[in-house]
């Protein structure tokens, strides 16, 4: 009943929420917000608001393995992106990629390449707003959409997403894990948006390298491209392996629990106010 409430006042008076980072045009985005508005009076929402869906978050692997996970946020852009797929293909290395649902739209056949050779796609929301800053609803439709994105060009959903910038609060891992999507972090991050100067990024690079770390890279920087074109052949001498986190979520993860955010979660009331 106080679900019921809440929700027809939130009906009444929306959220603000700055519109304008989406492109409300957009049919994914539209179809998206239809297919969550459809389940607002599933028992799957009232679990979500009552904060009983489990958090699904991975920020490493486990250590005991000379393992390494390069993940790669934004986009797919075009030509920079094609000389990293160029790369990884060189030394037959899989990575993740966590793509904008927009940007998706207009790389149909540069998402094929990247599954066909190995990568994993994942879910870095529509528009890359500030998902900390909107809504359940509008943050369930961020995630949605870009599911609803590679679903029609490959077939099948993304199980990882990272919110834009590491952005999030309880709310944003729980409507993460009410689509499926383990939010995946990382523990080391070299700030190639930062630097323009590859040398400096394959010093931190090489400063963060620790069995299990998840590298926060992205995918349209050409520094970061010249900067992998010695960390990854150096690695794959000492005998590091560089894998997908798929690994990660299964089996050996269950001895390295999940680990969760070192960030304040907001009050669950917050949670409730927010739809
Ligand atoms: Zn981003």
């Amino acid at each position: 009943m106080i679900f019921t409430a809440l929700l027809a006042a939130s009906q009444l008076s929306p959220a603000p929420f700055n519109q304008a980072q989406l492109d409300a045009k957009e049919p994914t985005w539209q179809l998206a917000r239809q297919r969550v508005d459809a389940r607002l009076q599933d028992p799957w929402m009232e679990r979500l608001v009552a904060g009983k869906v489990e958090i699904q978050f991975l920020k490493h692997g486990p250590t005991d393995h000379k393992r390494l996970a390069l993940t790669f946020d934004d986009g797919p852009h075009g030509e920079v992106t094609y000389d990293l797929l160029k790369l990884l293909k060189e030394y037959d290395v899989h990575a993740t990629f966590f793509v904008v649902g927009k940007m998706v739209i207009n790389r149909k056949n540069m998402l094929r390449q990247m599954e066909a050779e190995g990568h994993e796609i994942a879910n870095h929301s529509f528009s890359h707003p500030d998902l900390a800053n909107l809504d359940l609803l509008d943050t369930l439709t961020e995630y949605k959409a870009t599911q609803i994105a590679v679903y029609d060009i490959l077939g099948h959903q993304p199980r990882f997403c990272r919110p834009p910038g590491g952005r999030m609060d309880e709310k944003t891992l729980r409507a993460a894990s009410a689509l499926g999507l383990t939010t995946v972090y990382w523990n080391s991050n070299p700030g190639d948006y930062k630097f323009d100067d590859p040398e400096k990024i394959l010093e931190r690079l090489r400063l963060n390298r620790q069995n299990g770390s998840i590298i926060l890279l992205h995918s349209g920087l050409p520094q970061t491209v010249e900067a992998l074109k010695t960390f990854i052949p150096e690695c794959l001498e000492q005998g590091y392996e560089f894998v997908l986190l798929d690994g990660w979520r299964g089996k050996e993860q269950a001895a390295n629990p999940v680990q969760r955010p070192a960030i304040h979660f907001k009050q669950r009331n917050h949670l409730k106010s927010s739809i």
